[in-house]
């Protein structure tokens, strides 16, 4: 059993934590959170205190002896020895975050915004989006289509194939949205964007969208132990108008959104239709290989998930648990705090139809680490080859898609 200052004492209050792990408080109260009397768990914030994705739910227990044992996934971690082999963080550099000022330096005009996508997309090697021949090159006629393919003798541009073809919208701007939408750790509404960007509402609302298509998933499954939650989104009944009260039957005017979220952190969110045990087990079926360990709450859904393969264990939130055993669902909450803080703060109101697309942008944020600048923003420019958006589609196309629907059309 691994030494450690507290081993006379039989519990550890917030001070003695603090001594022990000083460089991971982050001074605000509510990030410390006090579970039971032997058990933590608090946000080990990494250097950006405006960033979630940074943010480590860590949960720890301590032992009658006052050992301290790390519960994430590595139960016998001893905190002070996973202090000294703390890795360094990188520089700001090194983790891709770049502030405004030197977004204008990297890009200080358009042209060294259509380099940098043309880069990004081509890796160096223009490609005729009609025949696809590499042989290409760039006449002086000055055209909004500034490449000729040698081959077929056609113009093209990078543009071709994205959102961005034939968008009016200067490539600058769009490089711009794809920054500060990683940026935030809640995202930006398009009311600010649309402040921040000069350009009309509705066309930041389009671009915000078109840009949110390019973060949707690829089809990612987990494996290990996975934490599994849902919850409740919508419009707080307290505020709505007395005819718009929907009162005992207030679940019908909010909408569900399964989360699943694996002990190295990966995510996924995405609303499902009710949270009926078919429908849960139907969605856990599709997003964890089976064998897998998963942690749920209480709720009557997860109940059979022994006879499907998996090793199940749960925290009865109803007696005020939060820990059993090595169970808890603290991770998977974490996302919910910050997907309601978004949906309440930035952007006050998430239609039910383009909810899966706002899960996706919040997903793909926590997915891709705490990054701004140019290797996250040339990651989501490449995923935005083959996605087009129209405005049609957005405001008139059926649904966004969840995987449940894309499931059962595929049935
Ligand atoms: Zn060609």
């Amino acid at each position: 059993m691994p030494k450690n200052p507290v081993r006379k004492q039989d519990k550890c209050n917030l001070a003695t934590m603090e001594v022990l792990v000083p460089d991971n408080r982050t001074g605000d109260g509510d990030t410390l959170q006090y579970l039971t009397e032997y058990h933590y768990a608090w946000w080990s914030e990494t250097e950006d205190p405006d960033r979630i994705d940074n943010v480590k739910m860590v949960t720890f227990s301590i032992d009658s002896k006052g050992n301290i044992f790390e519960r994430d996934g590595s139960p016998e971690a001893d905190i002070l020895a996973r202090r000294k082999s703390k890795k360094k963080l990188g520089s700001k550099k090194e983790r891709d975050i770049i502030s405004l000022a030197e977004f204008d330096r990297l890009f200080p005009d358009e042209e060294a915004a259509i380099t940098f996508i043309e880069d990004t997309i081509w890796q160096g090697v223009p490609v005729c989006p009609k025949c696809e021949a590499t042989n290409a090159y760039m006449p002086k006629s000055g055209k909004p289509m500034r490449w000729r393919c040698r081959a077929c003798k056609r113009y093209f541009s990078v543009f071709v194939n994205t959102p961005m073809e034939k968008s009016p919208i200067p490539a600058k701007t769009w490089l711009k949205a794809i920054h500060l939408m990683h940026t935030g750790r809640k995202g930006i509404s398009a009311l600010q964007l649309h402040k921040m960007l000069g350009i009309a509402y509705q066309h930041t609302w389009h671009l915000e969208m078109r840009i949110r298509k390019a973060m949707e998933p690829d089809d990612i499954v987990l494996a290990g132990i996975v934490e599994i939650d849902e919850t409740n989104m919508g419009g707080d009944e307290r505020w709505k108008h007395a005819n718009k009260k929907l009162h005992e039957r207030w679940r019908e005017g909010k909408v569900l959104v399964m989360g699943f979220r694996d002990h190295t952190g990966k995510t996924i969110l995405f609303p499902i239709p009710n949270n009926d045990r078919e429908t849960l087990e139907r969605a856990i079926m599709a997003k964890v290989e089976p064998g897998s360990t998963i942690y749920t709450d209480g709720h009557t859904g997860y109940a059979h998930l022994s006879q499907l393969g998996y090793n199940h264990e749960w925290v009865n939130h109803s007696v005020g648990e939060f820990v059993n055993g090595m169970a808890t669902t603290n991770g998977i909450e974490s996302c919910w705090a910050l997907l309601k803080k978004g949906y309440v703060g930035t952007f006050h109101w998430m239609s039910a139809k383009h909810l899966y697309r706002y899960c996706a942008e919040f997903m793909y944020r926590l997915n891709s680490g705490p990054g701004n600048g140019p290797k996250i923003m040339g990651a989501t420019l490449r995923s935005m080859v083959g996605k087009r958006l129209t405005w049609d589609d957005l405001v008139y196309g059926p649904e966004d898609g969840t995987p449940l629907e894309t499931e059962a059309m595929a049935a």
